[in-house]
């Protein structure tokens, strides 16, 4: 009886789905409120929930009725088999992993985040060198007990970006490479200069105000998602319960709202999800591509835009008074959309930060492809900035020792941001030709028609296609770097580059 199996798995995934959210609480709950001396509790909590979720993922009974539905003569619709072929991608995804194996990573992962903590600190590749190399070996092991031994890097970017492999990000990565880099060096060779620390000192009491406002405004939904300050800005939850983090400072009061809008954005993909599909892939992100492209697509193409500005400018005048007097509002725009070169790429604008990435994947892919070893690692860090960026950083701590995502692990994750900058560049161009007055909206403070299209177009579509299908169903043309560049041509010639026109 396929009616009932559907309806068991769907129970099945549910149950899954409402333990994996008990765990989110428990980590958002960690970052915002934890008290300082309790947090070894919290890592019991944590590896408690951790053995349960690992249980139901394994849950012998949930491989029965898949295989039952899978055997079923009665016919399956569209959304029914969707939703059965991630359940049977993940439930064997998580029975190749020994438990033995799970644990080794998981305890890694601490370790590694620990040690990574300190080298930094000192200053010292060698201390944190050893880890990187189990990470690698330990991440190779996987990606062999995955039928991926072979295609190690493969496996990694599949799992952020179902579909998405070294080769693609080869030839994305290429393409904007050749064109961002000059491009990159003309604006920052530029005499026109942007001013960001003219703002300084803003007070965090009406930066609050305001970017709550600004959330507010794009569509955020405060019945069931809530904002909160935090050490490092995040976005967790679903669809149900939507908690967003920021974090302020009187020196940079346009990152906290810049880091809120970005949050807020991946929070409205998350409350667009179909709520009734919640724990299947229907009710699921495509994979982080397409999640940062939902971020970005607010936080760069509309917030940093004339449009969205026009709107907001006289509010943000109004909360802080006088202390803007001494800033024009091409001042302000300009700061809004200030490019300089830094050795961090958590610091860099949304210009050169897709060459942080590209060193990031050119670094993962030797790493995988084993054509590098451990001790070359700083200079290859090092040369490849020479060859983005223009420069060498001053240290290794400012260099290959500046992320926590490999210390912990994560190597085939950079690539989402950019791959994600793309993607957005690539709506926002569908947006504007399907809808060529949107920005119109946005001078109105009016952003329904830009929310209710992506809402249509990519929230409510779930994990029905893959990063790579969904882009190609939404806009018509598979995904290209092309509109990236396109994009930031068009927003950062005519501040930068006026005589170039
Ligand atoms: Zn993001």
């Amino acid at each position: 009886m396929s009616d009932a199996d559907i309806r068991a798995l769907r129970a099945k995934l549910k149950h899954l789905d409402l333990l994996q959210s008990i765990n989110g609480l428990l980590g958002w709950d960690e970052q915002v409120n934890l008290p300082p001396a309790s947090g070894p509790r919290r890592a019991e909590q944590l590896a408690a929930m951790a053995a349960v979720i690992h249980e139901a993922q394994v849950d012998p009974e949930l491989g029965r009725v898949l295989e039952q539905l899978e055997n079923a003569d009665v016919p399956l619709s569209e959304d029914e088999r969707v939703i059965l072929q991630w359940a049977r991608r993940d439930y064997d995804h998580a029975r190749r992993l020994p438990e033995a194996f799970v644990r080794r990573k998981a305890a890694l992962e601490s370790e590694g985040f620990h040690v990574w903590r300190e080298a930094r600190s000192a200053n010292d590749f060698g201390r944190f060198a050893p880890v990187l190399e189990q990470q690698i070996a330990l991440l190779k092991e996987e990606a062999a007990l995955q039928g991926m031994g072979d295609r190690p890097y493969d496996y990694l970017l599949d799992q952020f970006d179902p579909g998405l492999t070294e080769a693609d990000v080869e030839t994305l990565f290429a393409v904007l490479k050749a064109d961002l880099v000059p491009f990159v060096r003309a604006v920052v060779d530029s005499p026109v200069k942007a001013h960001p620390e003219k703002l300084r000192g803003l007070p965090v009491e009406g930066q609050n105000r305001f970017l709550r406002e600004v959330v507010e405004a794009i569509g955020f939904d405060f019945a069931r998602g809530r904002i909160d300050v935090a050490v490092h800005p995040f976005c967790s939850g679903d669809a149900a319960d939507t908690r967003l983090t920021t974090r302020f400072s009187e020196e940079e009061p346009l990152s906290s709202l810049f880091g809120a809008i970005h949050e807020a954005g991946h929070g409205l993909y998350e409350q667009g999800l179909p709520v009734e599909h919640l724990g299947t892939a229907l009710g699921e992100a495509v994979g982080m591509a397409v999640h940062e492209s939902q971020s970005r697509i607010w936080e760069n193409q509309v917030g940093r835009g004339r449009a969205f500005w026009q709107h907001f400018e006289p509010r943000f005048r109004e909360i802080f008074g006088e202390r803007l007097d001494a800033v024009s509002s091409e001042e302000l725009f300009l700061a809004v959309n200030a490019v300089a070169l830094t050795p961090i790429r958590v610091e860099a604008d949304e210009v050169t930060y897709n060459l942080h990435i590209i060193l990031r994947f050119e670094m993962e892919r030797r790493l995988f492809g084993g054509d590098v070893k451990i001790d070359e690692l700083p200079g290859l860090w090092n040369a490849l900035t020479r060859e983005l960026l223009g420069f060498e950083p001053a240290s290794d701590a400012e260099g290959i020792l500046q992320d926590v995502h490999w210390s912990c692990g994560l190597f085939g994750y950079f690539p989402s941001y950019c791959i994600g900058n793309m993607v957005a560049a690539q709506l926002w161009k569908a947006i504007r030709s399907q809808m060529p007055d949107i920005e119109a909206d946005f001078a109105r403070g009016d952003f329904s028609r830009m929310l209710g299209w992506l809402r249509e177009h990519v929230h409510r579509q779930g994990r029905r296609y893959r990063t790579k299908e969904l882009v190609q169903k939404v806009t018509g043309e598979a995904l290209s770097p092309v509109h990236l560049i396109d994009y930031l041509k068009e927003r950062y010639a005519p501040l930068y580059l006026p005589e170039a026109r």
